[in-house]
């Protein structure tokens, strides 16, 4: 494969040449790089190979590697600073603000770097070589500027037992089989963001397990046009839209998110691809730092998006002639108070960093959580903003297809006229992506992940309370007052 930074267009080829397949709306599907309900979502993650050839965005993005004294793309980088992990953020909201959506291409990134520090504290606990491994691996991956799928979110049968105690053991992805050369797995991962616009897949566990479990404390990487490796899209609100023609009532026409159901029906990996195979207790600790970099992403990305939502909402408000009404301003000023208020965390969990013993860098746990945490209430709450100051219409607006109509489009033209000078589809296409949003396909990144990815509301409480020390708190009374 060609080594250095790709254009878009090699990005997109080099996709369409690993020749997935998925089975899309109940249909098996070849050519996914040009299929309507895929496309959006490639063109998403082309924008983090495009802003690295941009001008004015190209010194952000690209970075030299630690791994390969190379210039690559900040999106397969390992954090060396904190200063790193701020600029992680940062583009991240370029990349929101590019989009209006999810761009899929940071979950490899955190799981290279969760993997990096844990492969290292194992190796040095059990004398492996896991981490040598990785380093190999991941110097390729930065070196060939490819997207790696971070898969983490197992099936999880039932919530109230452990993965060896399922009915059906595979309900956690597990090893079924070990050779001397390698593994062979089986099982799935859900909710997998970007998949089938990756070139490779890292599998990690996604629990803490326990001695007895080690068939489930599985790491590894794998192409993703691996023989075995099954794919089912994943619907979203509203995505037959995109097979409508044009783009106006999708929303956002050129970019999307994508999820996939991945199967994994008793696949070879081969032993320089494993990264972690039976050490039960660094399972835990691995999922706990992929998901506080993942957490600290949403600091960016979720307020990038929130960025175009903020402007659609005032850019609406100034269409129907009310942007200086006093409470317009106010609910647009509270929007982005709690937007500011998400990035503020993402900032401030990169500023606080520290090296990890691998020598990469790891984010503040506590306020990656507080930043999590926030992120599974705010975009709802802009979301509301937004909804009150477009109108109903929000809700009701006729198709574009009526547009065209030569007794339905004169109509449309002339009622939903608005402020002095604003073209009426103009004003169709502003209150659309503001509905794509809250209510349509980039809701399912932008509010449902919000709630869910990176581990829900619940997850972030543990963390929280963990890392809070409390006792010092109350140790902090206790002096103060003089007590004990
Ligand atoms: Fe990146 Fe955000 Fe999409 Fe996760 S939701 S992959 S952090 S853009
Ligand atoms: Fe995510």
């Amino acid at each position: 494969m060609r080594m250095g930074l790709k254009t878009p267009k090699e990005y997109v080829e080099s996709i369409e040449s690993l020749e997935l397949e998925a089975h899309v709306l109940g249909e098996k599907t070849s050519g996914l790089a040009a299929h309507p309900l895929v496309r959006p979502s490639l063109q998403a993650v082309a924008k983090t190979y495009e802003c690295a050839q941009a001008e004015e965005t190209k010194s952000l993005f690209r970075v030299r590697s630690s791994l390969c004294d190379e210039e690559v793309n900040r999106f397969t980088h390992l954090h060396r600073n904190t200063e790193d992990l701020v600029s992680k953020v940062v583009m991240q909201r370029v990349c929101g603000n590019a989009t209006g959506c999810c761009f899929q291409r940071c979950v490899g990134l955190d799981a290279a770097n969760a993997v990096f520090s844990v492969t290292y504290e194992c190796d040095r606990e059990f004398g492996g070589n896991y981490h040598e491994c990785f380093r190999r691996y991941w110097g390729d991956v930065q070196r060939q500027d490819l997207v790696v799928d971070g898969a983490m979110t197992d099936p999880k049968g039932d919530r109230g037992k452990r993965p060896k105690d399922q009915k059906d053991p595979d309900l956690y992805l597990r090893v079924v089989k070990r050779m001397s050369d390698g593994v062979v797995v089986r099982g799935a991962k859900l909710h997998q963001t970007g998949m089938l616009n990756s070139h490779e897949i890292m599998v990690m566990p996604t629990l803490n397990m326990r001695p007895g479990e080690e068939d489930w404390a599985v790491c590894f990487s794998i192409p993703t046009n691996t023989p075995g490796v099954r794919y089912v899209y994943g619907r979203q609100t509203s995505d037959t839209r995109k097979l409508e023609g044009p783009g106006l009532d999708v929303g956002n026409p050129l970019f999307g998110g994508q999820e996939v159901m991945t199967v994994f029906e008793d696949v070879f990996v081969p032993r320089e691809r494993i990264f972690l195979d039976g050490e039960t207790r660094y399972s835990g600790l691995l999922v706990e730092r992929f998901a506080a970099y993942h957490r600290q992403s949403y600091g960016g990305c979720k307020v990038g998006v929130g960025d175009v939502l903020i402007g659609a909402t005032a850019l609406i408000a100034r269409m129907n002639g009310v942007e200086n009404a006093s409470h317009v301003r106010d609910k647009i000023v509270e929007m982005i108070h709690l937007n500011e208020t998400m990035y503020a965390c993402g900032i401030a969990c990169s500023a606080l960093g520290h090296a990890t013993a691998a020598g990469n860098y790891e984010i503040d746990m506590l306020l990656a959580n507080v930043c999590k945490l926030n992120v599974t209430r705010f975009p709802y709450e802009l979301a509301r903003l937004a909804t009150d100051v477009a109108g109903g219409l929000l809700g009701t607006m006729p198709s574009a297809k009526d547009l065209e109509d030569p007794v339905a489009g004169p109509y449309i033209r002339k009622y939903l006229a608005a402020a002095d000078g604003v073209d009426v589809v103009d004003r169709m296409k502003v209150l659309r992506l503001i509905e794509n949003l809250v209510a349509g396909a980039g809701s399912v990144a932008y509010l449902i992940e919000s709630m869910h990815g990176a581990g829900p509301p619940m997850a972030q409480r543990i963390m929280i309370a963990r890392q809070a020390d409390i006792e010092g708190k109350m140790g902090l009374v206790q002096r103060i007052l003089g007590m004990g």
